[in-house]
C-alpha cells in the first residue's frame, strides 16, 4: 500500500512523471492537446543549464514561451508563406502591435503612420508614444506618400484601412521604406494571410488582431506577430520582458479556428462582395466603402495585391443622412448585432465615430473622411440573401 496521506498523493498522482509515460507511448494525440501550466519541471540543475547555456530544446516558464503559442505561431508562420517567417502570439492586437513598435524605436526616433488607423492604435501612436519621446507623424500615405527624416524608423500602416477600407500599395511603400532603411509594419487584421500577404509584398512585420478573423468565432482576444526570425527574436525578448503573453486555452482556441480560416475567408468575401453590391443601389445609402466595388479608389491596388477573387468581408456604409439615420438603422436590425468588434460568424454592425475610432477628434476624423453616419460592417458566414432581407427591412423602416 502507498503509504503518502491523501493530500500527498492527491497532489503527486497523474503530474509530470505521468507525461513523461505519455511521451513514450506508441500514439499521439490526433489534436494538439492544451498545456494548461504555468511552468516545467526539470529532473536537475544541469538538465536546467544546458537549456539556458547550451541552446536545448526545452520550456522553462510560460510567460516566456509555451508549446500552444508556439503550435498557433507555427500555423500562423506557414501561412504567411515567405522564407524564414516566425510567428508570436500575444495577449491581443494592442499587445502585438505595441510591443512590436517598442522594440524597434527609442526616445529621439520618428514613427510616420497612415492617417486612418483603428482608434486605438491611433490613441497609442499620437497620445502615448510620444509621452516616450518617439515623435510620429500621420500621413495619407496613398495621397502624400512617405515623408522620411533623417530619425525616422519605422512606418505604420494597415492592408486594408480601417473603417475606410483603403488598400495602399504595400510592395511600393515597402521599397521606398527600405531605400530609407526604414522598417515596415503591416497591420494585416481585416485581410488574414488568406486574402494578403504583406510579408510577400515586402513588409518587414505582419501584426494581428488575432480576436478577429483569425479567431473567427468572437470567442478569444488575442494577437499576433508574422516576421523574419531576427526581427521576432527582438520581438519575443520585449514580449517576455513586458509580459503581453495569451493563455494557453485562447492559444488553443486560436490554432483550432486557423485550421478553416481560408474557408472562411472565402466565404466571407463572397458574401461581402454580394451584400455590398446590394447596399450600393440602394437609394437610403450614401456610399460604400467596400475595395470589391469596381467603384472603390482601391479596387485595382487591391485586385493587385489580393488573392484573387477575395476582398474581405468588411466594408463601410455612410447612410444617407447623419447620425439619427445611421443610429436608427442600428435599431431597426433584426438578425444583425450591433457589437463593436468584427470577423465573427454572424454578421455584426459597428459604428466607428462611436466605438473603435472614438479617440479620433472631430478634425481628425473630417481629416481622414470618416463620416458623422457611417456604420461599419462585418460580413459572416450566413446565406447572403437571409444578410441582405434583414438590411433592407431595417432601411426600409428609415
Ligand atoms: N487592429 C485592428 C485593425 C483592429 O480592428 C483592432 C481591434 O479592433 C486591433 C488592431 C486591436 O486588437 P485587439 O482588440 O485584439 O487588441
Amino acid at each position: 500500500m502507498n503509504a503518502k496521506k491523501l493530500s500527498t498523493k492527491l497532489i503527486h498522482t497523474g503530474d509530470g512523471q505521468f507525461c513523461k509515460e505519455l511521451a513514450k507511448t506508441a500514439s499521439v494525440p490526433e489534436t494538439f492537446p492544451v498545456y494548461l501550466t504555468s511552468v516545467f519541471a526539470f529532473d536537475d540543475v544541469p538538465s536546467l543549464d544546458a537549456v539556458y547555456e547550451h541552446g536545448a530544446k526545452s520550456y522553462i516558464y510560460s510567460r516566456m514561451a509555451n508549446p500552444n503559442a508556439d503550435a498557433a505561431a507555427q500555423i500562423l508562420a506557414i501561412a504567411e508563406d515567405v522564407p524564414d517567417a516566425k510567428a508570436l502570439v500575444f495577449a491581443s492586437g494592442m499587445a502585438a502591435i505595441t510591443t512590436s513598435i517598442l522594440s524597434f524605436v527609442q526616445a529621439g526616433d520618428h514613427v510616420i503612420a497612415s492617417n486612418v488607423l483603428y482608434g486605438g492604435v491611433y490613441d497609442y501612436l499620437a497620445n502615448e508614444l510620444p509621452r516616450f519621446g518617439v515623435q510620429v507623424t500621420f500621413a495619407d500615405l496613398i495621397k502624400e506618400g512617405v515623408h522620411v527624416q533623417p530619425n525616422t524608423k519605422l512606418l505604420y500602416t494597415e492592408t486594408i484601412s480601417n473603417p475606410l477600407m483603403e488598400v495602399p500599395d504595400i510592395a511600393a511603400i515597402s521599397r521606398e521604406a527600405h531605400e530609407r532603411g526604414l522598417l515596415t509594419l503591416v497591420d494585416n487584421t481585416f485581410a488574414t494571410s488568406a486574402v494578403a500577404r504583406p510579408l510577400a509584398l515586402g513588409a518587414d512585420v505582419a501584426l494581428y488582431s488575432a480576436t478577429k478573423y483569425l479567431g473567427g468565432h468572437s470567442d478569444i482576444t488575442c494577437g499576433a506577430v508574422v516576421a523574419r526570425s531576427t526581427l521576432t527574436d527582438k520581438i519575443r525578448r520585449f514580449q517576455s520582458l513586458y509580459g503581453a503573453i495569451p493563455s494557453p486555452s485562447d492559444c488553443w482556441l486560436l490554432a483550432r479556428s486557423l485550421r478553416t480560416l481560408d474557408l472562411r475567408m472565402k466565404k466571407h468575401s463572397k458574401n461581402a462582395l454580394v451584400v455590398a453590391e446590394f447596399l450600393e443601389s440602394h437609394p437610403k445609402v450614401e456610399k460604400v466603402f467596400y475595395p470589391g466595388l469596381a467603384s472603390s479608389p482601391s479596387h485595382e491596388r487591391a485586385k493587385r495585391q489580393f488573392a484573387a477573387g477575395r476582398f474581405g468581408g468588411m466594408f463601410s456604409v455612410n447612410v444617407r443622412g447623419g447620425v439619427k439615420e445611421a443610429s436608427a438603422l442600428i435599431a431597426a436590425l433584426d438578425a444583425i448585432a450591433f457589437a463593436p468588434s468584427l470577423a465573427g460568424v454572424a454578421t455584426t454592425v459597428s459604428y466607428p465615430i462611436k466605438t473603435s475610432h472614438r479617440s479620433y477628434t472631430k478634425e481628425a476624423l473630417e481629416k481622414a473622411g470618416i463620416a458623422q453616419g457611417q456604420l461599419r460592417f462585418s460580413i459572416g458566414l450566413e446565406d447572403a440573401n437571409d444578410i441582405i432581407e434583414d438590411l433592407s427591412q431595417a432601411l426600409g423602416k428609415l
